[in-house]
Order: C-alpha cells, then sequence, then structure tokens
C-alpha cells in the first residue's frame, strides 16, 4: 500500500506534465510563442502539494527542460539564449511563492479544523443538550446527546414540531420566556420544561435561553438544558413528604389551640399572673408554628397545583392593620409605622395575601436585628393597589436579590445562621402574588436595609 502510495507521487507529476505538454502541443499555434510556462506553474504547484518540496523542485526543472525544448526558440534543442534566464528564475520564483502560500494556507486551515473538531468535540460529549433554533422556532441544530435525553437521533428530532416534544404548560411556559428575550440581543431566560420522550414517557429539562439571533455566526436561539428528572422526583418525594407531615401536625395543633383557649379563661377568672403570662408566651409560640405549618402546607399544595384562590372583595388597609397588631403581638423591639391612603377594597384571597403582609414584616423584623422601625405603605398607582415594607436593616447583594423568590433559598451570610427560617415565604409570597396577576419586587441596599414592594392588578375603589 505503502508502495503505491510512493509510486503514484512519482506518476502523478509525470502524468500532468505529459498532459500539459501534449495540450500545448496540440494548440501551440493558437497560444503563439509569448506564455512558454503557461499551464506549467499549476504542474509544479499541485506536485508540490500532492508529493512534496523535493518532487515539486525536481518537477521545476523538468518543466524547465521541457518548456526550452519545445516552446523556446530555437525549438527542439536545450541551448537557451541568455534573456530567457530571467524567466526561467522568474517562472521558479513564482511557483515556489505559490507554492510557499499555499502550504502555509494548507497549515492555517489544518490548524482551524483542528480547534472545530475539539470544540464539536467538546459540545457533542458535554453533559448539557444544546439546541439551536432559527426565529420561526425551527430546530437547525442539536446535539448527539439529545438521543440519551429524548431518545430522538438529532436528525428525528429536528425533524419533530416541537408541540411533541413539551407539555402544553411547558411549551407555553417556553414560548413566554423566549418572547420575553426576543427584543434582547444576547439575552437569556431560565427556563424549566416537562419534556415528552419518543417513547411517550415524561421528564424534567432546565436551562438557559439566549436570545442570539443577531449574533454574527450564531444566528439562532440557544438553549442549553440537562435532564433534570432524578433531582424533580426527589423533590416531588420531598414535598410529598412535606404536605403530609404538615397536614398531620395541624390536627394536634388545633386541640392544643382549643385547649389553650380554655386554660386562659379559667386563668382568668383565678387572677393568677404566672399562668397568664405563661399562657401568652405560649399562645406566641403556637402562632409560629401556626404560621410554619400553615407554610408548608400552602408550599405543598402550591406544588401539587392544589393552591386555589378564594377571592372576596375586602378593605385591604384593615387587613394590613390587623396583621401589624397580630405581629405586634409576637414581635419585641420593633416600631411599625403604618401609612395608609384613603380606603381601598380589593377583590382577592384575604387569608393568603395576608400571609404575604405578614411574612414580609416578619422577615422586615428578623433581618433588622439592629433597626428599630418597620414602615408600611399602601398607595395607589395606576389602578394597581401597591404595598410596599421597609426596613433599616442588613439590606441584600444585587446577587442574592436576583435568587429572593427561588423555593428554599436563603442568602448565605454569617449572620442568617443564627436567624430561622426555611427560604419559603418569599418564593410563596411570589407565588401568591402570581397568582393575583400583581408583581413582586425589592430595593435593597446593603447595610442600609430594604423595601419589599407588590401590586395586586384588581382594585375595586368603593371609597
Ligand atoms: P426565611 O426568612 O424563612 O429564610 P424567606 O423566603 O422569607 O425565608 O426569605 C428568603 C431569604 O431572603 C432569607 O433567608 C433572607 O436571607 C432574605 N431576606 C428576606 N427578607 C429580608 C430582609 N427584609 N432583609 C434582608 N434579607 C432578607
Amino acid at each position: 500500500m505503502l508502495f503505491y502510495r510512493k509510486l503514484s507521487r512519482y506518476i502523478f507529476p509525470l502524468l500532468l506534465i505529459v498532459a500539459v505538454t501534449l495540450f500545448k502541443l496540440s494548440f501551440n499555434e493558437l497560444l503563439g510563442a509569448r506564455t512558454p510556462f503557461l499551464l506549467y506553474t499549476a504542474v509544479i504547484v499541485a506536485t508540490i502539494w500532492y508529493s512534496g518540496w523535493a518532487i515539486g523542485l525536481i518537477t521545476n526543472f523538468v518543466c524547465v527542460g521541457i518548456v526550452d525544448y519545445y516552446f523556446i526558440q530555437p525549438y527542439h534543442s536545450f541551448i537557451m539564449p541568455s534573456r530567457i534566464g530571467i524567466q526561467v528564475a522568474v517562472f521558479t520564483g513564482q511557483n515556489l511563492l505559490v507554492a510557499v502560500m499555499g502550504y502555509s494556507m494548507k497549515r492555517a486551515l489544518k490548524k482551524s479544523e483542528a480547534a472545530e473538531n475539539k470544540f464539536r468535540l467538546l459540545i457533542e460529549q458535554a453533559c448539557d443538550l444544546l439546541v439551536l433554533r432559527n426565529e420561526v422556532g425551527k430546530a437547525i441544530y442539536v446535539s448527539p446527546k439529545v438521543k440519551e435525553i429524548f431518545g430522538y437521533s438529532p436528525q428525528e428530532y429536528e425533524a419533530q414540531i416541537i408541540d411533541r416534544l413539551y407539555t402544553p404548560k411547558s411549551l407555553t411556559e417556553y414560548k413566554g420566556s423566549v418572547e420575553q428575550i426576543l427584543a434582547i440581543p444576547g439575552g437569556c431566560s431560565f427556563v424549566k420544561l416537562q419534556f415528552i420522550r419518543k417513547d411517550g414517557s415524561y421528564g424534567w429539562l432546565e436551562g438557559e435561553v439566549f436570545n442570539y439571533l443577531t449574533e454574527p455566526g450564531i444566528y439562532a436561539m440557544v438553549s442549553h438544558f440537562r435532564d433534570v428528572t432524578e433531582r424533580i422526583g426527589i423533590e416531588a418525594q420531598k414535598d410529598s413528604f412535606i404536605g403530609i407531615a404538615s397536614h398531620e401536625l395541624k390536627t394536634p395543633l388545633t386541640s392544643i389551640k382549643a385547649y389553650l383557649q380554655v386554660m386562659e379563661s379559667k386563668a382568668k377568672r383565678h387572677d393568677d399572673p404566672f399562668f397568664k403570662d405563661a399562657l401568652t408566651k405560649v399562645n406566641h409560640q403556637i402562632k409560629k408554628m401556626t404560621v410554619m405549618i400553615n407554610g408548608f402546607l400552602n408550599l405543598s399544595r402550591f406544588e401539587s397545583g392544589k393552591l386555589h384562590l378564594d377571592k372576596e372583595t375586602f378593605n385591604l388597609n384593615d387587613l394590613v392593620q390587623e396583621i401589624i397588631d397580630e405581629n405586634r403581638l409576637i414581635m419585641s423591639g420593633h416600631e411599625i409605622d403604618f401609612k395608609p391612603v384613603s380606603d381601598v377594597y380589593v377583590y382577592a384571597d384575604r387569608d393568603k395575601i395576608g400571609s404575604v403582609i405578614s411574612n414580609l414584616i416578619s422577615n422586615a423584623a428578623k433581618y433588622s436585628v439592629n433597626g428599630k422601625v418597620i414602615n408600611i405603605a399602601t398607595e395607589i398607582t395606576n389602578k394597581h393597589v401597591q404595598i410596599s415594607v421597609q426596613d433599616f436593616g442588613m439590606g441584600i447583594k444585587p446577587e442574592d436579590k436576583k435568587r429572593l423568590f427561588e423555593r428554599y433559598y436563603r442568602v448565605e451570610a454569617e449572620q442568617n445562621k443564627i436567624i430561622s427560617g426555611f427560604g419559603i415565604g418569599l418564593y410563596l409570597s411570589a407565588e401568591i402574588i402570581k397568582l393575583h396577576d400583581g408583581s413582586i419586587w425589592v430595593e435593597s441596599e446593603i447595610g442600609k436595609g430594604s423595601i419589599f414592594y407588590f401590586t395586586i392588578s384588581s382594585v375595586v375603589d368603593m371609597a
């Protein structure tokens, strides 16, 4: 095999020389004597590429000999007029130059091919699934990882319509996220999607979508996904455990509360200061426990899609005042200043909006040990009612602000280790406000304090 390869290196230039010489001889009259070296440059460059430098150089001199013999006067003799020497030197130099240029190009091409291969391999072997979709949502590239996750080959996946790949709810979410960043070149959106495998089973993907539609060389919406089916399964088990446990805890708590009421009325009759004080403290602790258990119950209801709104029309200022009074009983050391707008009535779930306000107030107190004042205000803005809760405590870093409303998210700070909490209050608050078509956000400066705001859209001003 090696022998034939070696032989072909000599035969290749030989065949080229014969072909070019025969061609030139046949059309000699037409071509004339002015371009004796025509076509031989191509022979030499091709030889250098195919057979290497040494054979290329030999070919160069063979060609000079042939040109001199057949195409330079006197014809059919190797005598060369001295003026032709310069032409031969230029011919040889130009061949070398073209060959060097070609050789450098070949090397550069090889290098970029190697780099491209490296990146392609990296993408193909990466744990993430990479999907590129064009502006109309058609898949134009999908990494081979798709076979492992979806069960489809990349070609099969690209041929599928997107509706077959995701559940209707996830598809709406996906399209919503894409729409959000459509007008923002380079914009990124986080997605969590339930997908449908080739065999019809379901799984979960998590990842980011980037808008690179105007990025030269990409021109696509780029998504990278991770298969998080296993983690979501474990989370579902945990949620169901929390749901069952908090439900079971509610029953004994209700009877403790009933007994407590009886004991309180008995203590009042006997006017025993010790029992009265002890019962007030027990009552506060029971209230704290109730809030905690209700939080877990709501979390598990929300996760299983069973958190329903029970809407009614009520005076929002009255509700805020009620929550403030309840919180005053259980927190000491903070002063609450409430600035209400003129009476405002909203059509919302009173209990759930109450739990959001309560959570914001108790957080304001928990995370501002040094700040003594908590300002609460209601305001009407653009047919929405806005509630704000301000504290002068530790504040929140910008990078934490983004994640504050995620489930189980707690800021990792030394001071926070001694403050109890599960990181579900703000998550639930955000979900409750979302269910009311409202928005919730925070403004904060580290060391100076925070203001949490939320708005609810449906306002019925009955004043
Ligand atoms: P929890 O307070 O039970 O940990 P939350 O969901 O209510 O859970 O709050 C999530 C995290 O947000 C808290 O752990 C805390 O780090 C931060 N946080 C919430 N409210 C404030 C606040 N007013 N000031 C500073 N940090 C806050």
